[in-house]
């Protein structure tokens, strides 16, 4: 009987066609024996996280495939890339994401990463805490030059505009609102004060007369965007009583881990990166079987590498992934390993499009089918058909026999 699941999404992995590879994906084309042997034992089939014709973010559809209705519960991507860096959220915060740049004296910016800064804690540390009004300012450093902020206070809206221009030699911009109406007046005011107090507090940080003494930019402003309201959701937990835990090096991976009330365990080597140890995530998911119901494991690089039209990255970057899930070939008997995608990045576009994605259910019991590799194609042709996102959790949870029984 299965009671456990590792489930793997691998951020991108879907494609088109590419004339260079002879035609095929770069799933197709990549040498995969281990993933082509865990098709073999498997059902397979396509999945569009929102369904067709709907081009997903990697937000939403993580949301869908783990059974959370986007359209109920996604309330923007600061909530989640802050709850990814360690801040605990309260209901009603609105969490926004930061980048530490360098401006001039007429805030015209210079540079938006601060000439890639990669430690900005002693600046975060000086703008922790601070309060406009009544409300507090939670800031906690991220990955690199990224910040999280928090405001934490009454009558507070999501309803406001980006700060950050997203391009240099662009003055930064006043944060709006984009309703009428008090609570989004109010937040942007309170933005606008944030920003003046907080890049008077950046200029004169020692850390940044030191920067400027070595020749180096000054990480002199924190550019906010992405406002986003937090709403408590239903844990992981609550909803399908599985203990749950989540591997991943991307902030918003584990984010998403951390508002479904996941443990989110740091792996050494994890990046989020082409670079990343896809192996030490594989073997942290197979030693921490015992302790956890449901194991999350996410592996990003397949989509940045797309993003970059780089199939041939792409096609290594998979067969990186292949080499580790030979470790998948053993699992104990009571694990469904589900393998898939939360959307196509393909090479061609650069971005995200709504093409499905391969899916493959393996355990005891599954049905298996014919499909015997791991590609687009083959798995359009599985037993499973065409699924969307918030199918796959009710497959699992019927795999493992916890479904309620609809009528007598
Ligand atoms: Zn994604």
């Amino acid at each position: 009987m299965l009671d456990k699941v590792v489930f793997v999404v691998m951020d991108g992995l879907g494609d088109r066609p590419i004339p260079e590879l002879s035609g095929d994906t770069p799933l197709e084309a990549a040498h995969t024996p281990n993933i082509d042997k865990l098709a073999s034992a498997s059902q397979c089939g396509s999945m569009c996280a929102l369904g067709r014709g709907k081009k997903p973010g990697s937000d939403t559809s993580h949301l869908a495939i783990m059974g959370y209705d986007p359209t109920v519960y996604h309330s923007g991507r600061g909530p989640i890339e802050v709850a990814g860096i360690g801040i605990e959220l309260q209901g009603g915060d609105i969490a926004l994401r930061g980048n530490l740049g360098t401006v001039d004296h007429n805030w015209i910016i210079k540079d938006r990463r601060a000439g890639r800064i990669r430690d900005v804690q002693p600046f975060t540390e000086a703008l922790d805490g601070l309060r406009i009004e009544d409300v507090e300012f939670i800031v906690k450093p991220g990955t690199a030059h990224r910040a999280g902020v928090v405001l934490r206070g009454r009558d507070l809206s999501d309803a406001v505009t980006d700060a950050d221009p997203h391009e240099l030699d662009l003055p930064v911009r006043r944060v709006d609102p984009t309703e009428k109406n008090p609570e989004a007046e109010r937040t942007a005011e309170v933005l606008n004060s944030f920003h003046l107090k907080s890049h008077e507090i950046l200029t004169d940080h020692p850390h940044n007369r030191r920067r400027t003494d070595q020749g180096l930019l000054p990480a002199n402003f924190l550019l906010l965007r992405g406002a986003g309201t937090y709403r408590e959701l239903p844990s992981f937990q609550e909803r399908y009583g599985l203990s749950a835990c989540c591997i991943a090096g991307g902030g918003l991976y584990k984010g998403i881990g951390a508002i479904l009330g996941m443990k989110v365990i740091d792996v050494p080597g994890a990046t989020g990166l082409p670079d990343t140890d896809v192996e030490a995530k594989f073997q942290t998911a197979v030693t921490k079987l015992p302790d956890f119901d449901f194991i999350f494991v996410h592996v990003k690089a397949a989509d940045s590498l797309a993003e970059d039209g780089n199939y041939d990255g792409k096609k290594s970057f998979i067969e990186k992934i292949d080499r580790a899930s030979r470790l998948f070939l053993d699992l104990p008997p009571d694990v469904l390993l589900v393998m898939t995608a939360d959307h196509s990045t393909p090479c061609g576009l650069r971005q995200h499009s709504a093409d499905p994605v391969p899916i493959l259910f393996c355990g005891h019991g599954v049905r298996k089918d014919n499909v015997t590799t791991f590609g687009e194609r083959a798995c359009a042709t599985g037993g499973l058909g065409l699924i969307t996102g918030l199918d796959v959790m009710p497959e699992v949870e019927n795999l493992l026999g916890r479904l309620p029984l609809i009528g007598a």
